[in-house]
């Protein structure tokens, strides 16, 4: 007989048929007339029950059903009598696939925290709450292209290898195929690059868009969405090594439609989960933050503030308020900064543009105030930072004294400049950080909690 995933079990029309269903067992009870055991295959949140009725079973057939174990049983689908859920299934036949020894099966108890379940990323996607995040997670990439690909961008593949750093930040994870104990050393005893794969040093990207802005200045719009690399070694519940970006880049767009753009991104990625991850949502509201809903709720409907740092500053200082990090025009601002004007002073999203070019990257347009730069951050509540952008120097004279001011090697970007030397035009972008995305949406707090497998110092095994 075909299988059925349980995310489509529950449909009335089935009720009075035989079904055949798959996966792994959440929990067995009853007594010995009647066994029920709830089944689930990761399609939904949803378990079925199965009803085996024990005039028709053997204790020692049902044994190796204990939770964790695979199984595949046919039945009658019919209405249930038991609370909060629709239908169940009237045991036939019972296939184990697999066992799962409740001695050493990690996940036998219910109620882990978190934290336990971190140490167990590769079993932790089977409880309720990772299998509803990961789920949250595809309906959310979902959405990106969809978003994208309604508005006519392009979806540009940026490499992961790269011979620049792009935000100046040096934080890079080198890449070689140099052997670390028999370094090749050239004349003045420096290593001799030229003996490495690429024959110079590189490095995985810490961000797509200076590639991103050739595809702009070609296709019109484009974005990517792929993994960056970060080797920051700040161990915070917003920092990963290893984390995902989308990175929309726009001819023609000034700061302001770059606003208006990422404004609607934003606000159709957290409608498009709550219209297709209803159930998980719900799941983690209920399990974890009883305010998401509402949260996701308000965000959708609120205009977000749109503020000059200078204001913010000013607001930050007058609010008496005291802060680890110290405020002062010119300070980057901390997340505890960002979270005090989101959720305390505006109470909404705001975005912060018009940045000291000094904290800044080199490519955003100055201002005519020969001080700030066209620089916007969205910052939302509970994150802080959600998404950098600006709009981008597009006069070559002024991007090349930057680079100079700055002393980023021009040998590595004569290929950017080449933008602003050959018809050069207005354009922006920005970065939205995937999982800063997930964690609103989920309202999970530790970013390790939103994708897969996170890879944080001293954290790579699985
Ligand atoms: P932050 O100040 O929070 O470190 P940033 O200024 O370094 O952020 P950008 O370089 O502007 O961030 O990157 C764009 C987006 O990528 C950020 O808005 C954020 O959502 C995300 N991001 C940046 N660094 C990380 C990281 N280490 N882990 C996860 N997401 C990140
Ligand atoms: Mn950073």
């Amino acid at each position: 007989m075909k299988r059925t995933k349980i995310v489509d079990i529950f449909n009335p029309e089935l009720i009075g048929s035989d079904v055949c269903v798959k996966g792994w067992v959440r929990t067995k009870r009853g007594n010995k007339h009647v066994q029920f055991v709830a089944l689930n295959d990761g399609s939904t949140i949803k378990n079925i029950q199965i009803v085996f009725d024990m005039s028709r079973f053997t204790d020692e057939q049902l044994k190796p059903i204990t939770t964790g174990a695979s199984i595949c049983v046919t039945g009658k689908l019919v209405e249930s009598m038991g609370k909060g859920q629709t239908a169940e299934i009237q045991a036939d036949t019972l296939e184990i696939y697999g066992t799962a020894d409740t001695e050493t099966y990690p996940l036998q108890k219910k109620g882990h925290t978190l934290e336990f379940l971190r140490e167990k990323a590769h079993l932790r996607m089977r409880t309720n709450t990772f299998g509803a995040v990961f789920r949250v997670r595809s309906v959310l990439a979902y959405a990106i292209h969809n978003f994208f690909n309604q508005k006519g961008f392009f979806y540009l593949h940026t490499p992961l290898i790269t011979e620049s750093d792009c935000e100046g930040a040096g934080a890079m994870f080198q890449v070689t195929t140099l052997n670390l104990n028999e370094l090749p050393k050239a004349e003045d005893n420096t290593v001799d690059y030229t003996q490495d794969f690429f024959g110079k040093p590189t490095a995985l990207t810490v961000s797509g868009q200076l590639e991103g802005e050739l595809g702009a200045t070609a296709l019109g719009q484009i974005y990517t969405f792929g993994p960056t690399f970060r080797a920051e070694n700040s161990n915070t519940p917003r920092h990963l090594a290893e984390f995902w970006m989308i990175e929309p880049e726009m001819a023609f767009y000034d700061i302001t439609d770059n606003m208006d753009l990422a404004e609607e991104f934003i606000k159709y990625c957290i409608q498009y989960a709550l219209d297709h991850a209803a159930d998980d949502i719900k799941f983690l509201n209920d399990m974890y933050d009883d305010k998401l809903i509402e949260r996701l709720n308000n965000v959708i409907k609120q205009d977000f503030v749109r503020l000059p740092y200078t204001e913010g500053v000013d607001i930050l200082l007058k609010s008496g308020k005291k802060f680890e990090y110290p405020v002062y025009w010119g300070a980057d601002l901390q997340s505890e900064h960002e979270r005090y004007l989101v959720e305390e002073h505006f109470k909404r999203p705001v975005i912060l543009t018009d940045y000291p070019k000094e904290i800044k990257a080199f490519y955003m347009k100055q201002n005519e105030d020969g001080k700030t730069v066209r620089a916007m951050d969205v910052l939302f509540p509970q994150i802080g930072e959600i998404i950098g952008g600006s709009e981008r120097e597009e006069n070559y004279d002024k991007l090349l004294t930057r680079i100079e001011e700055l002393n980023i090697p021009m040998k590595d970007m004569w290929w950017y400049l080449d933008t602003r030397r050959f018809g050069t035009v207005p354009h922006s972008g920005f970065g939205l950080g995937f999982e800063r995305l997930i964690l609103f949406v989920t309202g999970m707090t530790n970013i390790r909690d939103v994708i897969p497998f996170p890879r944080t110092p001293n954290n790579a095994e699985f």
